[in-house]
């Protein structure tokens, strides 16, 4: 049995950064897990242009700079995937692979991952052209043409970074009106480099000889036609899938994220939700560092 801790936090995010701040303000003793570095999805943004007081700032800098506040609290932190938590009225046994930790409260603060398509090609050129993160490997990309897959924020962002560098951009959108925030929509559609492929869906990714991908088979949904675009990349940013399947005894919505209020509290006395993981409407860096700051305070409230 490992140490004896009033909260564990799992996820270096900005709703488990936060949370660790709050925590290590009001004394208690924390211990954050997370599995592969601190910041969370942000550090694979290019620009986060709606976090307060700090326009401008790229995912990396705002991640990094709250990791590193974080630090001013000489927090317990360690690097662990978490695979299941035993619930037990304030001892609750957190699970990884590198050993067992008890605490009072959990808050869970694991977000989402991008979500696959499941065509074919997708998992056999996954690193071989297809990619998920374009702020990670755009630049494999310069002077090329890739296509990016989705028509919500992250794709249209990812589609303004990348025509920075590519020859050319395919946007491919199954409808013919995109869901991302109208200033982006309006600097994507100055770009001349960037096609935007309406009312299309994604196929197949077929490789080239060499074994990277060679095109896109989309079709339109509307007249049923197939195209064939030539690239070298293709990026895929269709939304998130909640990374929650390591809990399962928790209310959950059909999608997995866990049902929570504001408080954060879930259907578990001493366990909470925060950030992406929670069931929520808005998933923004400040929706999940508000409820970093409210699982906290529901902690305490708890604890007492
Ligand atoms: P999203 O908003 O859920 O958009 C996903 C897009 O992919 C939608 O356009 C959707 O089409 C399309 N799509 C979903 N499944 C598909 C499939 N199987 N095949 C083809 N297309 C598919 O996801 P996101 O862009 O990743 O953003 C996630 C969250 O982060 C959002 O809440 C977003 O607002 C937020 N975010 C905010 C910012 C910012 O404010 N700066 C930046 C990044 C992300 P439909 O439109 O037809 O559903």
């Amino acid at each position: 049995m490992g140490q004896q801790y009033d909260v564990i936090i799992i996820g270096e995010g900005p709703a488990g950064l936060t949370a660790g701040i709050y925590a290590a303000r009001a004394d208690l003793k924390t211990l954050l897990i997370e599995r592969y570095g601190a910041g969370g999805q942000i550090v694979n943004t290019y620009e986060v242009d709606n976090y307060p007081g700090m326009p401008g700032v790229t995912g990396g800098e705002l991640g990094a700079a709250m990791s590193e506040h974080l630090d001013k609290f000489n927090v317990e932190r360690i690097m662990a995937e978490v695979t299941g938590i035993d619930f037990a009225e304030k001892a609750n046994r957190v699970v990884t692979d590198a050993g067992e930790f008890t605490a009072k409260a959990v808050i869970l603060a694991t977000g989402n991952s991008p979500k696959k398509l499941g065509i074919p090609g997708e998992a056999e050129l996954t690193g071989a052209g297809v990619s998920y993160c374009a702020t990670c490997d755009g630049a494999f990309f310069k002077k090329k043409t890739v296509a990016v897959i989705g028509g919500g924020d992250v794709a249209v962002e990812d589609a303004i970074f990348l025509a920075r560098g590519c020859e050319k951009v395919y946007l491919v959108h199954r409808r013919d009106e995109l869901r991302a925030a109208k200033i982006l929509q309006k600097a994507l559609f100055e770009l001349e480099n960037v096609e935007l492929v309406w009312n299309s869906v994604p196929e197949q990714i077929t490789a080239t000889d060499a074994g990277s991908v060679g095109a896109l088979e989309v079709k339109d949904v509307k007249t049923g036609q197939q195209r064939t675009l030539e690239v070298s990349g293709v990026f895929i940013a269709t939304g998130n899938d909640p990374n929650s399947s390591y809990i399962e005894a928790i209310d959950k919505d059909e999608r997995g994220y866990i049902i929570a209020d504001e408080s954060c509290a879930t259907s578990v006395p001493g366990i909470f939700a925060a950030g992406d993981i929670r069931a929520k409407r808005l998933r923004q860096v400040s929706t999940a560092v508000a409820d970093g700051a409210n699982a906290i305070h529901s902690v305490l409230e708890y604890l007492i």
